[in-house]
């Protein structure tokens, strides 16, 4: 048996007019993430995790921010595309554990629906994802609520 771990690591800046969609689940917040897809930065972690293990390029170069075709792209499409990559080599999750570190908004009452939205695109179980939400104690760009950080770990085998 063959196992491969990836780790994925995005950050996005906050910005008026745009909406804040984590892990496929739009949350309402005063101001959102500013990038060419919907800078869904959890899912992007996630990606770059996946790709990772599987010695795949990065999402900058499978998606790239220059291509208007991902204009406002919804990452789970992105993801979904990634897990077929993963899939059509014979890897199958593990699991998978991301952590979020956002000062706000409170990301706990979404876990439960980004859960969903994630192992639907996975086509796996909720139970083998995991995401968990920190704050940094009012340190640094994030304890500023000037973006939002996303570390991604992934588990693969085949
Ligand atoms: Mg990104």
């Amino acid at each position: 048996m063959e196992l491969r771990i990836g780790q994925g690591f995005d950050v996005h800046r906050f910005a008026e007019g745009r909406r804040c969609v984590l892990g496929g689940v739009e949350i309402p917040h005063a101001r959102g993430l500013l990038g060419h897809s919907d800078a869904d930065v959890l899912t992007h972690a996630l990606m770059d995790a996946i790709l990772g293990a599987i010695g795949g390029r990065d999402i900058g170069t499978l998606f790239p921010d220059t291509d208007p075709a991902f204009k406002d792209a919804d990452s789970i499409v992105l993801l979904q595309k990634v897990w077929g990559i993963a899939h059509a080599e014979g890897w199958r999750l593990v699991n998978a554990d991301i952590s979020v570190l956002a000062e706000a908004p409170k990301l706990k009452p979404h876990i439960g629906a980004m859960l969903e939205r994630l192992s639907g695109a996975l086509g796996c179980a909720p139970s083998q994802l995991a995401v968990k939400a920190t704050t940094t104690e009012r340190l640094g760009f994030v304890g500023r609520e000037e973006g939002i950080v996303a570390n991604a770990v992934v588990l693969l085998t085949r």
